[in-house]
């Protein structure tokens, strides 16, 4: 059974003290996961060790990096590997962003090599992808989102998609208040998995996890949650609301 999975992203908000108050209030709310079930906190790099003492009290709370850099070590000031995350016991990192691929260029082919690292060094990849508003009206997201797949991700071996998570994230929708409808994200999740499909065959790609990401909040989340191949989501803005992210989680199925 794939995992089900709510991600907060909280960027690069929130004071140390701030963040933490809010993992202690979402610990605090006592919620009791499934064993498919999991919460993952994506928080700024100075932060990863503090917030996970705190989430490691609970069961199935993990922490994601919200990046890493593509190279194993080496002279790249102001950078933070793969390897580095794995000794600080980090279990989780997105990769590819959409702010990530805009401000800092990164590329399908950069993202690959961020693949390959994290997973060399056992941190698993919340890989990202998604479309402009402009690739949406011109209705060719479908190629588009078929594309960052297949330049990202589909070197890798059946045995390292297996299980893999991939997040929808439509730009259109990330911390703009207008979210996919839970029809449009269905039939974009359910395209990722049938491209994942015609690659690597039916069984790992019911194991892959695939999150919708986009203006998720308590009010939608369960709506957009229920479809079959909603996997759960990647939330920014609301993440950062004790009440919402704890509703959010709430919604998985
Ligand atoms: C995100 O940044 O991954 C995101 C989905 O943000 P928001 O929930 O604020 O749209």
């Amino acid at each position: 059974m794939r995992k089900q999975i709510a991600a907060a992203n909280w960027k690069m908000n929130l004071t140390l003290v701030e963040g933490e108050q809010l993992i202690n209030d979402i610990v605090e709310a006592n919620i009791e996961l499934q064993p498919n079930q999991q919460a993952i906190f994506a928080v700024p790099f100075p932060y990863l060790l503090s917030i996970k003492k705190i989430a490691d009290k609970v069961a199935n709370f993990k922490i994601a990096a919200q990046n890493c850099n593509n190279h194993k070590s080496g002279a790249y000031t102001g950078e933070v590997s793969a390897p580095m995350l794995q000794h600080l016991g980090i279990e989780y990192v997105i990769i590819g962003h959409s702010e990530r691929r805009e401000y800092y260029h990164e590329s399908n082919e950069m993202l690959a090599q961020k693949v390959n690292i994290a997973l060399e060094n056992k941190v698993a990849p919340i890989f990202c992808c998604g479309e402009s508003l402009s690739i949406r009206e011109a209705n060719t997201q479908n190629d588009h989102i078929e594309q960052q797949l297949k330049e990202s991700l589909f070197h890798l071996t059946a045995a390292q998609m297996n299980g893999f998570i991939i997040a929808y994230e439509p730009i259109w929708a990330i911390g703009t208040g207008r979210t996919a409808t839970s029809e449009q994200a269905q039939d974009m999740h359910q395209h990722i998995r049938t491209v994942i499909a015609n690659q690597y065959g039916t069984s790992v790609a019911a194991s892959v996890s695939i999150l919708y990401g986009g203006s998720v909040k308590a009010n939608n989340a369960v709506d957009i949650f229920s479809k079959p191949d909603v996997d759960g989501g990647l939330v920014g803005g609301a993440s950062l609301i004790p009440a919402e992210f704890i509703a959010i989680i709430k919604s998985l199925k």
